[in-house]
């Protein structure tokens, strides 16, 4: 499968029902889903491999990580109604996932991989936070996207650093999110994110 053909499968899945502002719902658009799963499959650390997508919302990135050929997915949500979306994308993908219903800090399986898109930490600060001590927690290769501001570079860094890995900026991706919250005055808001490789030490 081509990178471009994994984007515009990705971008055709159904997204949130009922978008949660609290819980920072805005599913990845499908060309940065690809570029962050080529990006990880390039590095070999997706095919064969066993695989964790934390907060995994509709399912993107789970369902891209099994189409790439990953041995097992695990995806992870708390909120049952997105997981019910993820399910439908997984099967019309043909993409055999194991999802849990459960907040993320009580995911326990160790994994070679994780894959996420956490809440920007735009709406509660610091909501990215249990996502990277989770991840840290159960892999050693990490691929994540946050908002590519001074600040929130210099977090991560630091953050990383003081719990063992070490953090890669890989590429910078313009990020679209839809209107759908009400403080969003535009109908499409244009931020730009940074997609991060995570190694430990
Ligand atoms: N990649 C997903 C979107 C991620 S948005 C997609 O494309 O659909 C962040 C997701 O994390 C949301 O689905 C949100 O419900 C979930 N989430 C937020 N806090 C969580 C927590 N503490 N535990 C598990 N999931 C959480």
């Amino acid at each position: 499968m081509r990178k471009k053909h994994l984007a515009m499968l990705l971008s055709r899945l159904e997204g949130f029902p009922e978008p949660k502002p609290e819980l920072e719902q805005y599913r990845t658009p499908g060309d940065v889903a690809a570029e962050l799963l080529w990006l990880a499959h390039s590095a070999g650390d997706i095919e064969g491999k066993v695989v964790a997508d934390l907060g995994t919302g509709t399912g993107v990135l789970a369902v891209g990580a099994k189409l790439l050929g990953a041995e097992r997915v695990y995806a992870v949500e708390v909120d049952g109604k997105a997981l019910k979306v993820a399910r439908k994308n997984a099967e019309r993908a043909g993409a055999e996932i194991e999802f849990i219903n459960a907040d993320v800090s009580e995911f326990e399986e160790k994994v070679d991989t994780v894959i996420m898109n956490p809440p920007f930490g735009s709406q509660r600060k610091g909501a990215d936070r249990p996502f990277l001590l989770k991840a840290f927690e159960v892999a050693d290769r990490v691929y994540s996207i946050h908002l590519a501001k001074p600040e929130v570079r210099n977090f991560i860094k630091k953050f990383s650093a003081d719990n063992g890995f070490t953090a890669i900026r890989l590429t910078t991706v313009p990020f679209e999110i839809p209107a759908q919250f009400r403080f969003h005055r535009k109908r499409l808001e244009r931020i730009l994110a940074d997609i991060y490789r995570f190694e430990r030490y």
